[in-house]
């Protein structure tokens, strides 16, 4: 399929590795120039080298207000106006309501909500001139599903898709699409790390985690990247406001 997107300018935020790698790889060969950023240079650098095609590296915070300013107007001077946003960050640390201290509350909100707010406001005014958009948001299965010790992700997420929701309706006859990538389990640096300090040896535990998603498999990066391809692409132009998950069939529930 070709998806039309040769020649488009997109900036996908932090995808040095795991599922923001993918969605940046996924779109340079769309053909499309990709800016990518995280905040270790030399992990951003090698990634932009490993993927070549025009992927630009920078270095960049994505809950500093000012690295964020910089990175837009670097980006734009350099490739020219953002057709394609694809919001991603890390993850907050895991815990519970027992185990969360307040003060970790708002930099969860500011990494995993406020980034995206940000990110968004820099980049519309110049879409809707050209009345073409695509802005792609990484949250998580937690939007339908809470992961119940993951308490920060769960409510920043829902945070976040309900702006997501709301802007989708607003930026529509502007011909911006805004729609939520939700991620099930899938095998990344994250995952590992949050399952081997929950469960001792992520190696151990995978087969558990894999048997509980009927596709018996954790996903990858190209499967996520894939997805975030087609919701950028000219097809996917009717398609908004939108949760879509990639999760091998792990959730549950009718909708
Ligand atoms: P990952 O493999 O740990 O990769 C995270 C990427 O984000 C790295 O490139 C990292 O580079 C960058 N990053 C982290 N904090 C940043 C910041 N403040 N500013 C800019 N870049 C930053 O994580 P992942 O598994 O791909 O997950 C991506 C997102 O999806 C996370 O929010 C995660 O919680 C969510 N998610 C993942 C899964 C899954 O199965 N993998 C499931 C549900 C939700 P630097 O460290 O150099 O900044």
């Amino acid at each position: 399929m070709d998806t039309g997107l040769r020649g488009k300018v997109a900036l996908v935020t932090a995808a040095s590795k795991g599922l923001g790698r993918g969605c940046a790889a996924a779109l340079a060969a769309e053909g499309v120039r990709v800016a990518i950023c995280a905040r270790h240079e030399n992990e951003v650098r090698r990634t932009a080298d490993e993927l070549g095609g025009g992927v630009l590296p920078w270095v960049c915070d994505v809950t500093d207000t000012q690295q964020v300013g910089k990175l837009l107007g670097d980006v734009r001077s350099t490739l020219g106006e953002i057709d394609i946003l694809v919001t991603n960050a890390g993850g907050p640390p895991a815990g519970t309501f027992a185990t969360t201290p307040i003060e970790q509350y708002p930099k969860a909100i500011d990494l995993n909500l406020m980034s995206a707010v940000r990110l968004v406001h820099g980049v519309v005014g110049p879409m809707k001139e050209k009345h073409w958009g695509r802005i792609v948001m990484v949250t998580s299965i937690s939007v339908k599903q809470p992961i119940g010790n993951l308490l920060l992700s769960n409510m920043a997420r829902a945070g976040l898709t309900g702006f997501m929701k709301t802007i989708a309706t607003e930026l529509a006859p502007h011909g911006i699409t805004v729609n939520a990538l939700l991620p099930g389990l899938h095998e990344t640096d994250r995952v590992k790390s949050l399952l081997a300090s929950q469960t001792g040896d992520f190696e151990k535990n995978k087969a558990q985690m894999v048997a509980g998603v009927p596709m018996k498999r954790l996903g990858n990066a190209a499967d996520f990247g894939a997805a975030c391809a087609f919701l950028c692409s000219m097809q996917a132009g009717f398609i908004t406001g939108q949760n879509l998950l990639i999760d091998g069939g792990a959730y549950a529930g009718l909708i």
